[in-house]
């Protein structure tokens, strides 16, 4: 068990909202964890402690209210969670402005009361006990005014139907790979979305756990597969942008989330962005698995290929050239290899029939200039 701290002043909720609203703000320049260590040191406060109070801040399964929901109606700030020992859970704003804080049971039940009056079809059947739980599905943002009962509710547009929204982060992205596995892909988006809607991967603000990016990594790649390439851009970005930052590019989390990001601005017909992703990938996989594994091949082989169809037919030669003969030289008999080398021989007519007139023999690597290449590496990028 960690060690906990004892107060030296009395803690109040508005202590603790403050110490959680310094840690988010800082969390978002650095790791969660040292910013953690760095608040609790500032305010002689143990680590477990102050893990303890943010954890329950963004927790969901067992928030009275979901995370993300509330908001003060006099200082506009989040609202969050807030247990201390032999008190009831309340809701105050981040950092505390100053009123009196929310008694957590009444402000469950108004918005139960709220969604069920309104929206009581968002609400599954049997589930009217977590009615409050289902209401960021009707309900965009709650303004909490004098008190529990003075709620300020903004509706949404567009409804949606949660699944599963008591979920923890880790259990959602389980239960989307397992439904996505058995083809449901609907299912699998429908669930990554509940657990996303307070994300806005447009903004700057990284994810601060490892879990919420790669949900969003697969939000990227089911939505991809389902043929909404625009849809899923700003989720592959974001999801890039914080698994880089919190796994760093080279992890394989970080790599699958570039490769998503790669194929979207491709399908997007974002050529020269997709060959900055491909050449990223190429230098990722070149630091993990070393300069001719097959992936960091696939990778510079999918990048000739966006060269080409970006009009950059000679660079697109002499790379497919070099990682076809690459490709031969340390996977001889690979399955890929013909595939590579079909591509090669088509990129090469095609320059012919178009008489972009390149000299003959551009892209032959001098040590294998009798090579019939070829290649198709369209899987690679699957
Ligand atoms: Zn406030």
């Amino acid at each position: 068990m960690p060690s906990r701290s004892t107060p030296v002043t009395p803690w109040t909720p508005a202590f603790v909202a403050d110490a959680v609203a310094a840690t988010l703000k800082r969390a978002v320049e650095q790791d969660l964890h040292q910013a953690i260590s760095e608040v609790a040191r500032e305010r002689g406060l143990s680590s477990a402690t102050v893990d303890e109070w943010v954890a329950r801040a963004r927790s969901v399964p067992a928030a009275p209210v979901p995370p993300g929901l509330v908001t003060c109606h006099d200082c506009d700030h989040p609202m969050i969670l807030v247990q201390l020992p032999g008190c009831p859970p309340v809701y105050l704003c981040m950092p505390a402005c100053g009123r009196a804080p929310v008694p957590a049971q009444a402000l469950r039940d108004a918005v139960a009361q709220a969604v069920l009056h309104r929206a009581p079809h968002l609400v599954p059947p049997g589930k009217t006990h977590c009615a409050a739980a289902y209401a960021p599905g009707g309900i965009h943002r709650v303004a909490v005014g004098a008190g529990p009962t003075d709620l300020h509710v903004t509706w949404r547009s567009e409804p949606r139907q949660l699944v599963g929204p008591r979920m923890s982060m880790a259990q959602r992205l389980t239960y989307a790979w397992t439904r996505a596995e058995h083809g449901d892909h609907a299912r699998a988006i429908e669930a990554l979305q509940t657990g996303l809607l307070h994300t806005d991967p447009t903004n700057d603000l990284p994810a601060l756990d490892v879990a919420t990016a790669n949900a969003a990594a697969l939000l990227a790649e089911l939505t991809l597969t389902h043929g909404d390439p625009s849809a899923a851009l700003s989720w592959a970005r974001w999801a890039c942008r914080s698994l880089r930052r919190l796994r760093g590019g080279t992890s394989p989390e970080a790599r699958a989330a570039l490769k998503v990001l790669a194929t979207v601005y491709r399908r997007t017909s974002k050529l020269p962005e997709a060959a900055d992703c491909y050449r990223d990938l190429v230098r990722h996989h070149t630091l993990a698995d070393g300069p001719r594994a097959l992936p960091t091949l696939a990778a510079q082989a999918t990048l000739a290929l966006v060269l080409y169809q970006d009009g950059h037919c000679v660079q697109a030669r002499q790379l497919l050239a070099r990682t076809t003969a690459e490709h031969r030289a340390t996977h001889p008999g690979h399955r890929d290899g013909p595939r590579l080398r079909q591509e090669l021989t088509r990129m090469r007519a095609t320059c012919v029939d178009q008489r972009h007139g390149h000299p003959a023999g551009i892209d032959d690597p001098p040590h294998d200039s009798t090579a019939a290449f070829t290649m198709g590496a369209q899987r690679h990028d699957s």
